[in-house]
Parts: structure tokens; C-alpha cells; sequence
């Protein structure tokens, strides 16, 4: 590999990695979980203020690096290195995370963190789109099945753009950092259920929600679901068609002109308890 197969972009400005570590609020008890420590740049800092690091980090070459970088200092025996893939691997326990992450998992990673154990917060460095994905709110126009699933499970800040001027090889995009915190308690919501809701209107985003649902294929899909849902209830299918149960749903919360692009968290929890009540679901 050149190195670029592993989105390999050093960060090489003190000053970001330390404005990262000074947003985390580390404490001298937590457990910190860093993805892709690389050769260590951020990793070294974080030691110092953290009661312990685990590091994942995919590359066999930056193991070794980092191994080597430690050792023999009185760093090395809060520092343990899991090699291995951070989406596939089982989730290390952590208080905290702080990383620079590999912007080809970034998606993967941030729903990882949200569908696992608790955690106090992650200061996350990421491609500056995403971030911006990430904390649109309704109208934006990058408002999207991200910024909706992952403001359902946390609160998100933009920190601060970073140039990518502070890489080595600068990457050819833009970096932000963000940080992402978990809502306590977790929100009472059957996530398969909404997500399945959510990206269905995320589809096609600026259409009608009338113009989204009453598609041959959608109908169809709610249907197949609402047989299921009654034959498991042991209940009767109730005899109104799948095409009139939308439409007074739709009635019901307003929604016969809205699009999805302008509907907040509220209004798409409203809608989805809307379709419950009648037996429709998403999944
Ligand atoms: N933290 C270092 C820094 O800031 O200088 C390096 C950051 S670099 C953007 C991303 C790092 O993640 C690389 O070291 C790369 O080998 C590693 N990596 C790539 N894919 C990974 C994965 N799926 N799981 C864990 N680490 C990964």
C-alpha cells in the first residue's frame, strides 16, 4: 500500500492537537479511546492527561511505530494498542474519545459510537462536509438521514475548522473538529423503526411526503409490513387500503405539503407515532 489506502493524513499542528485535547476535558480517571493513533502525534497528548488510552489502530506498520515511539518511557503502561479494524472490532469500555479519524469510515464509526455503550463525549477531527452534515439543522442545505439520526442520539458542536494545511500529505479536503455527546437517557424510540422512516424520506428529500409515500413500491412495502405486524398481534387487517391509512396519517399531523428537508426531530417523531398508531412501521 502507498499509505493512502488508510486515509494515513498525519496531523502535524500542535496547536490543533492540543485544542483537541483541551475540548475533550480529559480527566486524570478516564479511559480514552483514540482511532487510528498513527505514528502518535495525538496519542503522546492524550497520555499525559488520560488515566489510560486504548488505541486502535488498523495499520501493522504504525503499531510498530508507535510501540516503538513509547516504549521504555513512563507513558508506555497507560497506553494499550488493539490492532485491528475499529468498525469490525468489538468496542473498547472508554469515558472519552479523541481522534483524528479515517474519513473513508467516518459514517460507519459515528453509528458505531452511538448504537454502543455509553460515553461521556467524542472530540472527532472529520472532513469538514461531514461535520457540516453531521449538525445541519431543517432547511440546511446539507440536512440529511445523518444529521437526523445522529442529532436523535447526541448533541453535536462544530468546534473549529482545521486547513489541511495541518496534515503531512495535506488531504485534498478540508478537515473539521466536532464534538458529539450522547443525550442521557436515550431517547424512547425503536431506532430500526426510525431509521427505516428517515431514509425513506431521505430518499428524495425535496418531494411532498404525499409525493414520497405514494409510490407503487412504498405502498407496497408498508403494506407487506402493517399483514406482518397484524398476523404477530393476532389481529384483524383492517379493511381501509394501505394508500387511505397514509393519506389520513399525513392529514392527521399536517403534513400534506411538508418535505423533508424542513422537518425537525420532533416532526419526524411525530409521524412515526403517528404511522405506529395505525399499524403502520417501517420495518
Ligand atoms: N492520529 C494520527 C494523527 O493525527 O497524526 C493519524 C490519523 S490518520 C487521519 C488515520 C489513521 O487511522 C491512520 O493511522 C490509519 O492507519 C488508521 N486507520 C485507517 N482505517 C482504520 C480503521 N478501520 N480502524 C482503525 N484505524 C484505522
Amino acid at each position: 500500500g502507498t499509505g493512502y489506502d488508510f486515509g494515513q493524513h498525519l496531523l502535524k499542528n500542535p496547536l490543533v492537537t492540543v485544542a483537541m485535547v483541551e475540548k475533550a476535558a480529559v480527566r486524570s480517571t478516564d479511559v480514552v479511546c483514540e482511532v487510528g493513533p498513527g505514528t502518535g502525534n495525538l496519542t503522546l497528548k492524550l497520555l499525559e492527561v488520560a488515566k489510560r488510552v486504548v488505541a486502535v489502530e488498523l495499520d501493522p506498520r504504525m503499531v510498530v511505530e508507535l510501540q516503538k515511539r513509547v516504549q521504555g518511557t513512563p507513558l508506555a503502561p497507560k497506553l494499550q494498542i488493539i490492532h485491528g479494524d475499529f468498525v469490525k472490532a468489538e468496542q473498547p469500555f472508554f469515558d472519552v474519545m479523541v481522534a483524528n479519524i479515517p474519513y473513508q469510515i467516518s459514517s460507519p464509526l459515528v453509528f458505531k459510537l452511538l448504537s454502543g455503550p455509553p460515553f461521556r463525549c467524542a472530540v472527532l477531527m472529520v472532513q469538514r462536509e461531514f461535520a457540516m452534515r453531521l449538525c445541519a439543522k431543517p432547511g440546511d442545505e446539507l440536512y440529511c438521514r445523518l444529521s437526523v439520526n445522529t442529532q436523535l442520539l447526541a448533541r453535536v458542536d462544530h468546534l473549529m475548522k482545521v486547513s489541511r494545511n495541518s496534515f503531512r500529505p495535506p488531504p485534498k479536503v478540508d478537515s473539521s473538529v466536532v464534538r458529539i455527546e450522547p443525550r442521557h437517557p436515550k431517547p424512547q424510540v425503536n431506532f430500526v423503526e426510525w431509521d427505516g422512516l428517515v431514509r425513506l424520506c431521505f430518499g428524495r428529500k425535496n418531494k411532498t411526503l404525499p409525493a414520497i409515500f405514494n409510490t407503487k413500491l412504498v405502498l407496497a412495502m408498508l403494506d407487506a409490513n402493517l399483514r406482518t405486524h397484524c398476523a404477530l398481534a393476532g389481529k384483524p387487517v383492517p379493511d381501509t387500503p394501505i394508500k387511505e391509512i397514509v393519506a389520513e396519517v399525513l392529514r392527521s399531523v399536517g403534513f400534506e405539503e411538508a418535505r423533508s428537508a424542513k422537518l425537525d426531530l420532533d416532526d419526524f417523531m411525530r409521524l412515526l407515532t403517528a404511522f405506529n398508531s395505525r399499524g403502520v412501521h417501517f420495518c
